[in-house]
């Protein structure tokens, strides 16, 4: 039974990671009850909590993962620093298994597949001995801000995320409320939220974007992950810098990103054509009907209504994108802000957000009578 759990576990990730969960929930309670709370502590708390989690969501995931955008060598150092207070293993070890997720979705290859449950995607791959490989990281192994993370990985987490808020914490003279709550407590919380992406973002849910996978778009877990929890736009194009792609969207990832733009700290972001976007969402619609309909029947008008309405929306999709890449290439030439092709433009996007409501209506009302 022991060799069993030898064989299974890494047990200094499992202690570890049971040590800080087990002070967090248990001990740090009682240590308020004893104590109390100082407005240092919280505050603490929370910029070290938005400082790591957007160091792992600006700067693991979408720079250092997927290159959604492109920065300094300077800002590169920042989001290092930044997500190695997350305490998340180093950068090449991070990526490595975030690529793979999305190659590898929800089969046996991928790390954190939701397929093998909710504990093992939220945390148990963690603590569970795996495959130790790093692979695909080549393009990361080269920066000098990985290499230094590399090298110097253990050392840099241990000052940032419990030396420093122990003498933070002393400045005020309650050293242990400073380890707690800008230390131990908060590389939990961080832990948690960013597991909830691995979890919860494969649980629950919409499909918006790409119908054949468990990652799901929830703008309620957009609130606890800094905007990751759309998670099926994100599988479906992992290159945007955004990934809730609406303007009232909760992702504070992709406005730090957009706002240090303006000041030419990051530029060259990426983004998914709309035409493009509206194309996934269509068919993706038309799969979730055509799923319907292996278990009702849909009658024979309207079927031939729901063919027509995509067919006549892929139509305006094509000639949409054929205006945009000669509005593109009129750029090039210097011409600026042709109003009839901004017209044009508006008049495609009115139509297809019709077809696409008009097909959402239908799928609304076939799932009413399933
Ligand atoms: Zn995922
Ligand atoms: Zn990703």
């Amino acid at each position: 039974m022991f060799n069993k759990f030898i064989n299974k576990y890494n047990c200094t990730t499992l202690f570890s990671i049971l040590a800080l969960n087990i002070i967090t929930f248990f001990y740090f309670p009682f240590y308020i009850y004893k104590n109390g709370i100082v407005w240092q502590e919280p505050l603490l708390l929370l910029i070290g909590w938005v400082v790591a989690g957007m160091g792992i969501t600006v700067g693991y995931h979408r720079y250092f993962s997927h290159k959604t955008f492109k920065t300094s060598s300077f800002i590169e150092w920042i989001l290092m620093i930044c997500g190695t207070m997350g305490l998340q293993n180093k950068i090449i070890n991070w990526c490595s298994d975030h690529r793979i997720h999305h190659k590898k979705l929800d089969t046996a290859d991928d790390p954190y597949s939701i397929k093998e449950g909710f504990f093992h995607a939220h945390i148990g791959w963690i603590v569970k001995k795996g495959k130790e490989r790093i692979i695909g990281v080549s393009d990361l192994k080269k920066k000098r801000a990985v290499k230094f993370q590399t090298k110097y990985y253990w050392s840099m987490a241990m000052i940032l995320c419990f030396v420093i808020p122990f003498f933070i914490g002393l400045t005020f003279n309650r050293p242990i409320g400073g380890l707690l709550w800008g230390g131990i407590v908060r590389v939990v919380f961080v832990h948690h939220f960013t597991f909830f992406i691995n979890s919860f973002c494969h649980f629950i849910g919409k499909r918006n974007y790409q119908f054949n996978t468990t990652a799901r778009d929830s703008w309620i877990m957009a609130f606890f992950t800094f905007g990751e929890g759309y998670h099926n736009f994100h599988h479906k194009f992992q290159w945007d810098y955004r990934n809730g792609i609406n303007w009232y969207s909760f992702d504070p990832s992709k406005w730090i990103i957009k706002f240090l733009s303006y000041f030419k700290l990051t530029y060259s972001l990426r983004k998914v054509d709309k035409p493009i976007i509206i194309r996934a969402q269509i068919e993706t619609v038309n799969n979730k009907i055509s799923e319907l309909a292996q278990k009702i029947k849909i009658d024979k008008i309207l079927n031939k209504n729901i063919k027509d309405i995509t067919s006549s929306a892929l139509k305006n999709i094509d000639s949409w994108e054929l205006l945009e890449s000669k509005c593109k290439k009129l750029k090039q030439k210097g011409h600026k802000n042709n109003i009839f092709y901004k017209k044009r433009i508006k008049y495609f996007e009115l139509k297809l957000e019709n077809s696409l409501s008009s097909l959402m209506l239908i799928l609304m009302n076939l799932k009413n009578i399933s």
